[in-house]
């Protein structure tokens, strides 16, 4: 006898139910896909504990006839396509006619639906993939599908399941995800009795307030841009943000969430340098293009994308998103606590300078800046400070040149930090990043012609052997960066070096390279990571004095040019107080 035979449906529906339903979410998704599919302007999931006892589908779409209603449960039945070529151009969510046989598969369903325009509609109820009669019943237009004791029949996937909260947590993900990818559809999420999502139907940023709240709407900056035929809209978040996992980057094509590395790869390539390294950003992206530009069927739960020409889809959303960063302002507000606020002035300036400052610097705002010296949180104390001695005196010979501006500014507080003032609006600028920003920008710049700077006495610098060995190894690179050195019987004697750096920095930046280069990484970012050593080794510290023409020079160069705003490294140079959100520190 033949041991080779076909498999029994019902195992085979078993089989296939494992890859379509891995776990409650998976059968949300699916049940919310057909809903969509069936061209519902809103929908309702109820879930109860971790969804597998309970979960119903309700949505107002297009319904199904009886006949319809018994033959969508059968395996390989679906009205969504029917001919090869269909598979090329899928306009649909769903198209492999499995869902519901899955599922049904592995559970109780009952299903209510009443076709558009039907004057009764039909239940329909299936258990164990067996199919139980049609019957009449009183329904409004659109389709209920209840499914209860998920897996039951299937003890090994039960036992897999996850705490209820896990796997509700999965199920909450699903809707967030359908919900941002058709911000038209109106989604109500019910768990337990309790609604917790709902998104009105309308605009994508009314989705994004429904699904994932107003703090985190509130740290978005819009994105609209077309390339190649891929349209993307939608959102990044500001560099604030940013997290450290990238739980929250929703990226949907055709109304279809989808992961795909392409996307990622694009989205945090264009933050390189915007964002701490280690942070992930977060972004809503939105793409519309072609359906014969894109494979969505090479995953079971059809939620990994492939595009055909994977390069054009990575431009088009890295220069989304590069141009939604300029034309943004991504510079993170003022964080100031709202609880009551007692004032007190800090004793350094002592209070009879203070008063002395107030009559010169009559006209400048003074700046509360969050406290330095908070005994306990409750005890909300604001010190005051002011620009430093000598800043009012030289302001009053340079205003005539700041005139024309529209920005002024205004001092130098605790030692490293440079207030300006414009547009109704207090910047605070930290002077080393912002410097390192504005010379990495310039070795940038002039990185295809360097500009060495012939040292007048060549400066000797003792390093490791290693170190020595692998700077020798990479001269013509570092030529080619500003530097002209020889070895010098174990050490290295610098003839020249970028004409930003200090001789005196010259060990520690060439220490810190040669690591990178025994790092052994090659990365193309290589270049662009030495220029960051540097800029930052070259950069004023924070600490260190600078004159009255250095700060108003860094000054300058941030309010001057909207791309001087992360240092290389991703941190803001400057953050920014409105007038409206300083009245609302003072009540007004
Ligand atoms: P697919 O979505 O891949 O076609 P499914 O098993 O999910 O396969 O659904 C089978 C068919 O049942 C669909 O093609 C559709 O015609 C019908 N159907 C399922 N859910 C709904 C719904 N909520 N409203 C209307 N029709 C539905
Ligand atoms: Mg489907």
């Amino acid at each position: 006898m033949s041991r080779v035979r076909m498999l029994d449906p019902h195992v085979a529906d078993l089989i296939a139910a494992g890859e379509v339903v891995e776990r409650p979410a998976g059968a949300v998704k699916e049940l919310l896909e057909n809903a969509l599919d069936a061209g519902a302007t809103a929908i309702t999931v109820e879930i109860r504990a971790g969804g597998a006892g309970f979960i119903r589908v309700a949505d107002n779409g297009g319904g199904m006839s009886a006949e319809d209603a018994r033959a969508a449960f059968l395996r390989h039945a679906t009205s969504k396509i029917s001919v090869k070529e269909d598979l090329f151009a899928i306009k649909t969510l769903g198209f492999r006619g499995e869902a519901l046989a899955a599922i049904c598969a592995v559970s109780d369903v009952d299903c209510l639906t009443r076709e558009h325009g039907a004057v009764i509609g039909v239940s329909i109820s299936v258990s164990a993939g067996q199919i139980g009669d049609c019957t009449d019943a009183g329904c409004p237009e659109g389709t209920t599908v209840i499914v209860r004791n998920l897996f039951y029949n299937t003890p090994a996937r039960l036992k897999f399941l996850k705490k209820d909260a896990t796997e509700a947590a999965h199920i909450s993900e699903v809707i967030i995800r359908a919900a941002l990818s058709r911000p038209d559809v109106s989604i109500r999420y019910i768990k337990d009795g309790n609604e917790l999502l709902c998104t009105p139907g309308g605009s994508l940023l009314d989705a994004v307030y429904g699904a994932l709240g107003r703090d985190f709407g509130s740290l978005l900056a819009g994105v609209s841009n077309s390339e190649n035929g891929v349209e993307i809209s939608g959102f990044i978040g500001k560099p604030e943000a940013a997290r450290g996992d990238r739980a929250r980057q929703y990226f949907s094509v055709n109304g279809r969430p989808v992961r795909g590395r392409v996307l990622t790869a694009a989205l945090e390539e264009a933050f390189k340098g915007e964002i701490p390294d280690g942070k992930l950003p977060v972004c809503v992206l939105n793409i519309n293009m072609p359906p014969e530009q894109f494979d969505i069927n090479i995953h079971p739960a059809k939620a990994e994308i492939k595009f055909i020409r994977d390069k054009e889809v990575f431009d088009a959303v890295y220069f989304a998103v590069k141009s939604a960063q300029q034309k943004a302002d991504m510079l993170p507000a003022l964080q100031v606590k709202r609880s009551p606020l007692t004032f007190s002035v800090n004793t350094n300036p002592p209070l009879s300078q203070v008063s002395a400052y107030l009559s010169v610097l009559s006209d400048i705002p003074v700046i509360p800046i969050i406290p330095s010296a908070v005994k306990a949180p409750e005890e909300e104390v604001l010190s005051l400070y002011f620009a430093s001695p000598a800043a009012p005196y030289a302001l009053r010979e340079l205003p005539r040149e700041t005139e024309e501006k529209d920005w002024r500014f205004v001092g130098e507080v605790l030692g490293g930090y440079i207030i300006a003032e414009s547009e109704g609006a207090i910047w605070l600028i930290d002077k080393h990043a912002a410097h390192e920003r504005v010379i990495y920008n310039r070795l940038k710049d002039r990185a295809a012609a360097p500009m060495p700077q012939t040292l007048l006495t060549p400066s000797v610098v003792s390093l490791p052997e290693k170190q020595c060995a692998v700077l020798l190894e990479e001269r013509e690179f570092l030529e080619n960066a500003g530097f002209e050195f020889e070895n010098f019987g174990g050490s290295l004697l610098i003839r020249a070096a970028p004409d930003f750096a200090e001789v005196f920095e010259l060990p520690v930046m060439l220490g810190e390279i040669a690591e990178k280069f025994l790092s052994g990484i090659r990365t193309p970012a290589l270049r662009d990571d030495i220029l960051h050593i540097v800029a930052c080794k070259a950069a004023v510290k924070l600490s260190t004095r600078s004159s009255l023409s250095e700060l108003m020079a860094i000054c300058g160069a941030v309010m001057d040019n909207p791309d001087i705003r992360h240092c290389p490294h991703g941190r803001p140079v400057a953050i920014r107080l409105t007038r409206s959100q300083l009245e609302r520190q003072f009540l007004r």
